[in-house]
């Protein structure tokens, strides 16, 4: 196992833009399984590779749904290689969501309902997919790492601005992390 720290707020990696994995090695192997150890260390639903400081397009999660009474549908964590996502709904909702590497900070961001994706698993086989609600917001959150982006740029105007204190403080807060 490799020993990965998770980075938060205001590191400067989570901002970069991750390169394409070229091949799938015994380093990005023991990488995404080192993800997972974080991801369940921590409690999390999703993971992006940026987010321990690798800089290489791969996000896990374990969510594949959400069942009737509305809770969570997890699974063996899915591994994504150079994710691409495609072909949004025209309908957005909004949904409270959180970030690993922001830690207790929850706010509404809209996003579109459904979503394709298409990416290799760790065995370099293609894979497509389309999710929904939940499923489909957690690929979106951790396709935005591998661009630099966090959930909170997808908050704008007012609802942004009251939280900017909090970020502030986590900042400052994980600033030696
Ligand atoms: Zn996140």
């Amino acid at each position: 196992m490799m020993n990965l720290k998770l980075l938060y707020y205001g590191n400067p990696l989570l901002r970069r833009r991750a390169r394409p994995v070229e091949g799938i090695t015994d380093e990005i192997r023991e990488l995404v399984a080192s993800m997972i150890e974080v991801m369940k260390s921590h409690n999390g639903i999703g993971l992006a590779a940026p987010q321990v400081g690798y800089m290489v397009r791969i996000f896990i999660t374990p969510v594949e749904g959400v069942s009737e009474q509305g809770e969570l549908i997890l699974g063996e964590p899915k591994v994504f290689i150079n994710p691409e996502l495609s072909n949004p709904s025209e309908t957005s909702v909004e949904m409270n969501e959180g970030c690993l590497s922001i830690p207790k900070l929850y706010a509404a961001v809209s996003r579109p309902l459904t979503i394709h994706t298409k990416a290799l698993d760790l065995n370099g086989h293609l894979f497509e997919e389309t999710t929904y609600g939940y499923a489909a917001r957690t690929r979106m959150h951790e396709n935005d790492h591998l661009n630099g982006v966090l959930f909170i740029d997808r908050i704008k105007g007012k609802q942004r601005t009251v939280l900017e204190p909090e970020l502030r403080r986590i900042k400052q807060q994980y600033k030696n992390m």
